[in-house]
């Protein structure tokens, strides 16, 4: 698998669109958290991965959830 952005080897995948990404375009998460939540009960999932791999395309926000209603900070 080569990079989308360039021609080289791709080193990895990003883990938000899932294009292959070489060690330059390729951008280092600590941490990468996915949200899941029922607004009807109010319950919240939370998926969690760690030292993940993004391209420089993609943009992550964090949304904070509280009893059911998004927080907007
Ligand atoms: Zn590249
Ligand atoms: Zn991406």
């Amino acid at each position: 698998m080569k990079c989308w952005f360039c021609d080289a080897d791709a080193r990895g995948v990003c883990i938000a669109c899932g294009r292959g990404v070489c060690y330059q375009h390729g951008h280092k998460l600590d941490q990468f958290t996915h949200a899941k939540s029922d607004t009807s009960t109010g319950f919240a999932s939370f998926f969690k991965a760690f030292n993940v791999l993004k391209c420089q395309d993609c943009k992550i926000e964090w949304e904070t959830w509280e009893q059911g209603k998004r927080i907007i900070k």
